[in-house]
């Protein structure tokens, strides 16, 4: 890929999990749609299912395969919510505002759950989730968010664990307690991301790998994407190019910021391993967060590693072999089989950015790192505003998203500083 995308390093353990991942051919020579859709991750394929199952006659265009963005080499946690937790929004979008965005979110989930079971896309779903503290003044403002999810968002699958129970669930004593969420879980990204292209293509969608777009336009209520192999017209324009944004379009570049995150996955442990024994997800309180599970087959998979840099990263296995150690000692020499990075894409206040950036373009992404579900979802919600209702979609347009500074020659180095700033925090 040329024009500024981020390549995805390494080869992601997922891929061990699908045999024969089918390829989608490059567009050769030009073409006419209802809706262009740009990116091949959960948001450009979900909306792709949506639109094609309502009849509109859709193109997808890929620069890479589909789903070698984010999308197939996440953690796979589905966590609850958005990024941020509804009493940090409250002060800012007031209470009415902020139990929509919370429900919209509930929605999101069962929506993901839904469209699997409902296409027979197995996704090797495991219930459970944990977040755990890692500093102890941390402890009352996660006990605090227990009750006040159950008093004022009704939602009471939330347990405050304390430092024992968290210990014994994770098999670890490295953190000082922590909240166990009964109603969400994890699943295998790329198999969900494979499953939902082929229910669109299933449903007419036409799919094109390597094909990128490297201009779009619009003009007279038509949208343009050129590639080198041809250009799409269309009535509509979807962009899901999230942290693979490149230089395409510059309201997406100016306020959605790419930052690498690395997995490593451990040879399986075996059965008498006491890493989290129920088998839940973990995410820890760090802001350069650390998130781990257990795979099907009993390995451990570890994020942690963020860099604030768009550059390859080199030695993910070392780094991730030193964090694993971190919290488990016992594992401090064992073997990674895979090591792989992704780019999150990020914005400012940590909600996703969605908005119209030129005549019939939407652009959706920056979900910094809480896409799971709330990516998928946005793709239905494109399809459900198109078929003529935007209520649900314009929550999310709604939010304010603030430009990062700096322009596109200082925006890097300026997020480098500032989040460096804040692993740095997490030390101490
Ligand atoms: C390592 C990692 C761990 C994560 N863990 C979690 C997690 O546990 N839980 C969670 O909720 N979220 C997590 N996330 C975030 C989540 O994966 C994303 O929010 C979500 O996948 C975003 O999907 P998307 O479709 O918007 O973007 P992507 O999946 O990134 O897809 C964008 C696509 O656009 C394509 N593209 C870009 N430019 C062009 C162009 N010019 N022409 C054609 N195509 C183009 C790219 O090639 C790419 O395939 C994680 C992300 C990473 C990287």
């Amino acid at each position: 890929m040329t024009r500024g995308i981020p390549l995805s390093p390494g080869a992601s353990w997922y891929e061990t999990t699908v045999p024969g991942i089918p390829s989608h051919p490059a567009l050769d020579g030009s073409r006419k749609a209802d809706v262009v859709i740009i990116g091949g991750g959960f948001t450009g394929l979900s909306a792709a299912a949506h639109l094609a199952a309502q009849g509109a006659d859709v193109v997808l265009l890929e620069a890479g395969r589909i789903a070698n963005g984010a999308s197939g080499r996440n953690g796979g946690q589905l966590g609850t919510g958005q990024r941020a937790w509804p009493e940090e929004n409250e002060p800012d979008l007031g209470y009415e505002r902020t139990r929509a965005l919370f429900e919209l979110a509930e929605d999101a989930k069962a929506h993901l759950l839904g469209f699997a079971k409902t296409h027979d896309i197995d996704i090797d779903y495991v219930a459970g989730q944990i977040s755990v503290v890692h500093k102890k003044r941390y402890l009352r403002e996660y006990r605090d968010h227990v009750d006040i999810m159950a008093s004022r968002y009704g939602y009471d699958h939330f347990r405050y664990l304390d430092a024992r129970e968290t210990e014994e669930r994770l098999g670890s004593n490295r953190y000082f307690g922590g909240v166990h969420d009964s109603a969400t879980g994890h699943i295998n990204p790329l198999k969900l991301a494979l499953g939902t292209a082929r229910v669109a293509a299933d449903a007419g969608a036409r799919i094109h790998e390597n094909t990128e777009v490297i201009s779009l336009s619009s003009t007279g209520g038509t949208v343009v994407a050129e590639t080198e192999q041809g250009a799409v017209t269309a009535r509509h324009g979807f962009l899901a190019v999230n942290a693979y944004r490149g230089l395409l379009e510059p309201m997406t570049t100016a306020h959605i910021m790419p930052i690498g995150s690395f997995i490593g996955a451990t040879v399986p442990l075996g059965d008498d391993s006491p890493v989290i024994p129920g088998g839940e997800s973990v995410d820890d309180s760090r802001f350069v967060v650390r998130y781990f599970r257990k795979s099907k087959d009993g390995r451990l998979l570890f994020g942690g590693r963020e860099t604030y840099s768009t550059n390859d990263p080199d030695g993910i296995r070392e780094q991730i072999r030193r964090q694993i150690a971190e919290v488990y000692p016992y594992l401090h020499d064992v073997e990674i089989s895979h090591a792989w990075g992704g780019y999150v894409g990020i914005t400012i206040p940590r909600q996703p950015y969605v908005r119209e950036v030129m005549p019939n373009v939407i652009s959706a992404g920056g979900f910094s790192g809480h896409g799971v579900m709330l990516s998928n979802f946005t793709g239905r919600l494109y399809a459900e505003t198109l078929s003529g209702d935007r209520s649900r979609l314009k929550l999310l347009e709604e939010l304010k998203i603030p430009a990062f500074p700096g322009g596109d020659r200082f925006r890097d180095p300026l997020l480098f500083l500032a989040l460096n700033w804040f692993a740095l925090r997490d030390r101490f």
